[in-house]
């Protein structure tokens, strides 16, 4: 249960996508997939639980980061709410955004602690697969080597060596090439899918 301390990005053939089109380093992929499946039995709707934010790469930060500096006018407040780029725990793959029933934004970090989503999160879930919290973002959680060790072992697939290698790694890397490459491009891409989601979540 401690939060991850490296900012290694995970190699190509460890990316796996999860529901909804996010990508997580193998086995975190895992743990997502048990959540889902968990919170459905517990009578928690589609699209609670599903991983908003997963794997993110550097280049992608980059965006995240310049979009924050315009919206809070200096790299002091900006660093407040989104990490400069090389330092995310999002690059390793092993951090999940959680769809708790508000957006991912600093306004609704009230909101957020008030569900019995973000209850049933920190009090059954994150004890049962090791997730560490950070406190600032309720929606935020890491999965660690221990973490990783544990879904392993609940789901019986004792070594790292038993992933399977999935035709989707080879657009992960795509997708990463071109998010190095078209900086600008994955850039518009990407704020206008926040914008989208912002203001359906607004309804
Ligand atoms: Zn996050």
């Amino acid at each position: 249960m401690a939060r991850i301390s490296h900012r290694r990005e995970p190699a190509g053939d460890e990316i796996r996508y999860v529901e909804g089109g996010e990508r997580l380093k193998y086995p975190v992929n895992l743990v997502a997939e048990a959540i889902e499946r968990d919170a459905r039995a517990a009578g928690f709707p589609y699209p609670l639980f599903r991983v908003k934010s997963g794997f993110r790469s550097i280049a992608t930060q980059e965006v995240l980061w310049q979009r924050a500096l315009e919206r809070y006018g200096s790299a002091e407040e900006a660093d407040d709410w989104v990490a400069p780029p090389g330092r995310s725990s999002h690059h390793t793959g092993g951090a999940l955004d959680f769809d708790l029933g508000y957006s991912i934004n600093s306004r609704n970090v009230d909101r957020i602690r008030a569900t019995e989503a973000y209850r049933y999160l920190a009090h059954e879930l994150a004890p049962k697969y090791k997730l560490a919290p950070y406190s600032r973002e309720p929606w935020h959680w890491e999965c660690d080597a221990a973490c990783e060790d544990n879904i392993l072992r609940m789901e019986g697939r004792s070594e790292r060596g038993a992933a399977t290698p999935s035709t989707s790694s080879t657009v992960g890397k795509v997708l990463l090439g071109v998010s190095v490459v078209g900086f600008m491009g994955v850039g518009g891409w990407f704020l206008w899918g926040k914008a989208r989601e912002e203001g359906w979540w607004r309804l």
